[in-house]
């Protein structure tokens, strides 16, 4: 059947699966980091986005534990803390992103998937 998934700008994630539109977005408006952007795209049966999440063989809607890294100047990832949950996750991350200039993003280890970043600059020319 049809269903809706949310499509961030800079990310893969995908946890969820929407019955129309209008959820989607209701959803995507609570989880969206500023300078982020998302479109709500449409799928039918064969979704490569829900194979993706069976293939991780567990529900992502629960409390998944991310790990939040501070990406120094030097490039060098240092971790800063764990969260349990998207949205607590990204609300967590919103509040180191402000205490610091460099750039900040969330993972969930285990896929190595980046769920989410903030502070995100152009891409520097390396000379
Ligand atoms: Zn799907």
């Amino acid at each position: 059947m049809v269903h809706y998934h949310i499509c961030w700008s800079d990310s893969k994630l995908d946890w969820q699966a929407f019955d129309t539109p209008e959820d989607a977005r209701i959803e995507a408006e609570k989880l969206v980091l500023s300078g982020e952007s998302y479109t709500i795209d449409s799928f039918a049966n064969d979704c490569p986005r829900c194979k993706a999440t069976l293939q991780l063989g567990d529900n992502p809607r629960i409390n998944r534990e991310y790990d939040i890294f501070e990406q120094l100047r030097d490039g060098c990832p240092i971790w800063r803390k764990h969260a349990m949950g998207l949205v607590n996750t990204r609300e967590k991350l919103k509040e180191i992103g402000s205490t610091t200039p460099n750039q900040c993003f969330a993972m969930y280890v285990p896929t190595k998937e980046i769920v989410a970043r903030v502070n995100v600059k152009d891409v520097e020319d390396d000379d």
